[in-house]
C-alpha cells in the first residue's frame, strides 16, 4: 500500500465540496429531473450508500469490482460503497417485490463511488439520476426508457445531446461460432477502447468464415440512422442470433420514431460497455460539449435474477455533474440562489417585534434575512448592497399590535424613484403584501 500525501484541509482526490451557487444549480436540476420522471409514473427510491461487497460483485464482473471502494466494518463484514444504483435496486426488487407488482417504474437521484482517474467531469464520488423499468420484457419498455432518457435531458435544457442505441446480441451473435470465449471478450475490449487496429487483427485471427469476418470488420462503420440496421441485416445473414438482436433493435427503433425522436436518436452497432450486466439494448447519451458519455443504460434481464427472483428490466442513468458541465459550456447555467428581498434590523428593545414581523413576512413568501450582528443602519445598507439584498427594513417599535417599520433601498432604484439609503416609515401591511 502506497502512502498518500495529504493535509486535513484537502478533500480526497476526486471528491469535492459544493458551495451554495453550484449547490443551488445542482439541486434545481435534480428537482426538475425528478418532477419530469414522476410525470411518467416513476416513483423515487433510496437504497443504502453501502452494500455487502458480495452483492456488488454478484451484480457485475471485474470492471466495477475493480473500481470499488471496499472496507470492512466492525463486525468484520466486507462492504463496498455502491458503484452504481442499478445493482442495489436489482437486489431490492428481487427481495421486496412480487410478480404481481410488475411492471415497476422506479427512479433515483443518488451518489455513487468509483476509483476513477479524476479530471473535469470525472470524479470518484458523483451523482446519478436514473430510471429502472422492471418486469416488462418487450421493445415497448426499452423504447419508453429511451424516450424518458431523451425527455429528461431535454427538460434540463441540454439542447445538444444525442442518444445512440446498440445491442449486445449483435456482436455476441457474430462470434458465437468461435469456441474460445476470450475471442469475443478481446473484440469487445478493443471496441471499447476504440482500438480498431487491434480489433481488425483479432477478427482476422479468430478463425471465422469469410462472411462473418466481413460482418465483424464492418461493425465499426455501422453507425448512423435506421438504414444502418438494413446494412447490418445483410451482413449478418449467416447468424441467427445476430439477426434476432437486429429484429429486437429494429422494433425498439421503430417505436422510438413514434415518439418523434429520430432527430435525437441514432444507431451504433459497435457500442460496447464495460459494465457486464447488459443483455439486450444498449443506450449511450452524448453531448458535443463533453469528452465522455453524458448518460448510459440498456436492458439487463439477468441481473435481478442473480439476487433470487427473475425479472426482466431496462433502464438509463445520466451523470448530474456532467449535465451541469454541458449546461455551463452551452452558457445556460442559471445564477445561484436568489438573495433575500429584505434585511431586517432592530436594536435590542425591538427584537421581539423584529422576529415576529420576520416570521409574518416569511409566511407570505417574502425571502427575509434577519441581522444577527447588531449592525447599524449604515452598516446594514452596505452589507445589503454587497449581498444583493434590495431593501433594509428597520423595526422601531409597535403600535396597536402592528410593528412600526422604516424601509430604505440598499441601492438606488433604476427608475430614480427615491434615493438609496433613506429610511421612510411604511405601513407594515404594505410590506406584507396586503
Ligand atoms: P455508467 O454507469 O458507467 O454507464 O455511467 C453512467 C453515467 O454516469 C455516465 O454517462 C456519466 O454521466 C456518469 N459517470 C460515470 N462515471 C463518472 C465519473 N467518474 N464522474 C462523473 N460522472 C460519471
Amino acid at each position: 500500500v502506497k502512502g498518500v500525501k495529504y493535509t486535513v484541509v484537502q478533500t480526497p482526490r476526486g471528491a469535492k465540496d459544493i458551495l451554495p451557487r453550484e449547490a443551488y444549480v445542482k439541486s434545481r436540476l435534480e428537482q426538475r429531473a425528478a418532477a419530469y420522471l414522476e410525470s411518467w409514473g416513476y416513483a423515487r427510491v433510496y437504497t443504502p450508500t453501502f452494500e455487502f461487497f458480495d452483492a456488488i460483485a454478484q451484480g457485475d464482473g471485474p470492471v466495477l469490482a475493480d473500481s470499488l471502494y471496499r472496507f470492512v466494518d466492525r463486525d468484520g463484514a466486507a462492504l463496498a460503497l455502491r458503484p452504481d444504483m442499478t445493482i442495489p435496486i436489482a437486489r431490492m426488487v428481487a427481495t421486496r417485490y412480487q410478480p404481481e407488482d410488475m411492471p415497476l417504474r422506479l427512479y433515483y437521484v443518488g451518489n455513487v463511488f468509483r476509483y476513477a482517474e479524476p479530471q473535469a467531469g470525472r470524479y470518484r464520488e458523483f451523482t446519478q439520476v436514473g430510471v429502472e423499468l422492471i418486469g416488462a420484457a418487450g421493445p415497448r419498455a426499452d423504447a419508453e426508457v429511451v424516450a424518458v432518457a431523451a425527455g429528461v435531458l431535454e427538460s434540463l435544457g441540454l439542447a445538444s445531446f444525442r442518444l445512440d442505441l446498440g445491442h449486445v446480441g449483435y456482436l455476441r451473435g457474430l462470434v458465437e461460432a468461435v469456441p474460445d470465449g476470450r475471442v469475443g471478450d478481446g473484440l469487445k475490449e478493443a471496441l471499447l477502447r476504440r482500438d480498431y487496429i487491434r480489433y481488425e487483427a483479432l477478427v482476422n485471427q479468430c478463425g471465422l468464415d469469410a462472411s462473418r469476418r466481413q460482418a465483424l470488420l464492418a461493425l465499426p462503420r455501422l453507425r448512423g440512422k435506421g438504414d444502418v440496421l438494413e446494412e447490418a441485416r445483410r451482413l449478418a445473414r449467416g447468424s441467427r442470433a445476430a439477426l434476432e438482436a437486429l429484429d429486437n433493435l429494429s422494433a425498439i427503433y421503430e417505436l422510438v420514431t413514434l415518439y418523434g425522436l429520430e432527430e435525437r436518436v441514432g444507431i451504433d452497432l459497435a457500442m460496447t460497455k464495460d459494465i457486464d450486466y447488459y443483455s439486450g439494448l444498449l443506450i449511450e447519451g452524448y453531448a458535443p460539449e463533453l469528452g465522455f458519455t453524458l448518460g448510459s443504460g440498456g436492458r439487463y434481464d439477468t441481473l435481478v435474477g442473480r439476487f433470487g427472483q427473475d425479472f426482466a428490466a431496462t433502464g438509463f442513468a445520466f451523470g448530474v455533474e456532467r449535465a451541469m458541465l454541458v449546461l455551463d459550456r452551452l452558457g445556460v447555467t442559471e445564477a445561484g440562489p436568489p438573495p433575500p428581498q429584505l434585511l431586517l434590523i432592530a436594536d435590542d428593545r425591538c427584537q421581539a417585534q423584529l422576529l415576529s414581523f420576520a416570521a409574518a413576512l416569511r409566511r407570505r413568501g417574502v425571502l427575509v434575512e434577519v441581522d444577527v450582528q447588531g449592525l447599524s443602519s449604515e452598516e446594514a445598507l452596505a452589507y445589503a448592497r454587497r449581498r444583493g439584498i434590495a431593501q433594509v427594513a428597520r423595526v422601531v417599535g409597535e403600535e396597536a399590535g402592528t410593528p412600526l417599520v422604516e424601509v430604505a433601498a440598499a441601492a438606488a432604484p433604476p427608475a430614480g424613484d427615491g434615493a438609496a439609503g433613506v429610511f421612510r416609515r411604511v405601513r407594515a401591511d404594505r410590506l406584507l403584501g396586503a
